[in-house]
């Protein structure tokens, strides 16, 4: 439920509208817009209903978020777009972000010198996993710790802020030593005590979609960090599972757009494990840009051939350099800039 207050009510009027939710074993959460205060009174059904707020002092309506997902949700923040600032970095709003890096670190020099080219191709953020997700338990599974490591390496090297992968809350201290974004991957997007914890530690956290999940299921793992009062959410298109074969996934442009509709948060497109095949990664990226996508997360390998992991969708490095310019046109068609 959304409590408008009137533009005249007073801090004690908002206090004890704030003071009846918590009584009420619900959960007040304050946005104060420049002409009136707007309260979300978050909990289940039962506790929010017994509210009975209509025509307290200071209230001017109550209305009903309709989603099951609240905090989420652009009903609750009256649809402005969340501009995030992420270790000095705005993501969103006229920036269109671009995020870059291998799909997993494996080497000193590996992740050194894919560094290098994503800083000179003056991307915003860089990527690389530590802790890998594999469908087989017999391939690489990542460099763990030593992965982290390296990364810390890149970030200091190069002042690129990281976006790393946690696949276990057990890890999350170390990866906290290092990620300035944690990566939540599509495999884990409903471990629900992994987004907790997540959300409880405060760092900016990136959620891939499932492979097979809804929008609203997306939505909802969103919830979960944002319930534990961490706003720097970005949620991630990476590509669905269709009936088609000819790639690797579907990129859902759809989604984009529908999820920028009914959510503030920040959505970053992952051309590289959408298709699963570089030759559609520079066209799927400009398609994201004109979906009104946020940013983009692209693989890049310094010798793909040679790659542990997703060599077939890496962009040679050469590609990448030249990402900046290939996407400005069609950026500014959009009023944007890349970052
Ligand atoms: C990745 O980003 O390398 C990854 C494993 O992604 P996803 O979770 O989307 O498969
Ligand atoms: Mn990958």
């Amino acid at each position: 439920m959304m409590i408008v207050m009137k533009p005249s009510a007073t801090e004690e009027q908002i206090q004890a509208v704030v003071t009846r939710i918590e009584d009420a074993g619900a959960r007040a959460h304050l946005s104060r817009g420049d002409v009136m205060t707007v309260i979300g009174a978050l909990g289940d059904r039962e506790h929010v209903s017994r509210l009975g707020l209509e025509g307290a002092p200071g209230v001017e309506k109550l209305v009903p978020i309709l989603k099951p997902y609240k905090l989420a949700s652009s009903q609750l923040s009256g649809g402005a777009p969340s501009v995030l600032e992420i270790a000095g970095r705005k993501i969103g709003g006229d920036n269109f972000a671009l995020i870059a890096g291998p799909c997993t670190v494996e080497s000193r020099d590996q992740v050194l010198s894919t560094a290098d080219v994503v800083n000179a191709a003056g991307a915003t953020m860089f990527r690389g996993g530590a802790y890998k997700p594999r469908t087989s338990p017999y391939a690489f599974q990542g460099l763990g710790a030593e992965g982290l490591r390296l990364l810390q390496e890149a970030k200091e090297r190069t002042g690129l802020p990281v976006v790393t992968e946690l696949m276990d809350a057990r890890d999350l201290p170390a990866v906290l030593e290092v990620a300035d974004v944690i990566q939540i991957g599509a495999r884990n997007m409903q471990n629900y005590s992994l987004l907790s914890e997540v959300g409880r530690s405060g760092c900016a956290v990136l959620i891939k979609r499932g492979l097979s999940s809804t929008l609203e299921e997306l939505l909802m793992a969103a919830e979960y960090v944002l319930k534990e009062g961490n706003e720097n959410v970005l949620l991630c298109e990476r590509g669905i599972r269709t009936f088609e074969t000819a790639y690797r996934f579907t990129l859902d442009l759809s989604a984009v757009i529908v999820a920028k509709r009914l959510s503030d948060l920040p959505v970053i497109v992952d051309p590289s494990h959408a298709a699963g095949r570089r030759d559609l990664v520079v066209p799927l990226s400009k398609a994201a840009v004109a979906a009104e996508a946020d940013g983009l997360m692209v693989e890049s390998h310094h010798e793909p051939q040679e790659a542990l992991c997703d060599g077939e969708q890496a962009l040679p490095v050469e590609a990448l350099m030249g990402m900046k310019d290939t996407l400005q046109p069609f950026a500014s068609a959009m009023g944007r800039e890349v970052i």
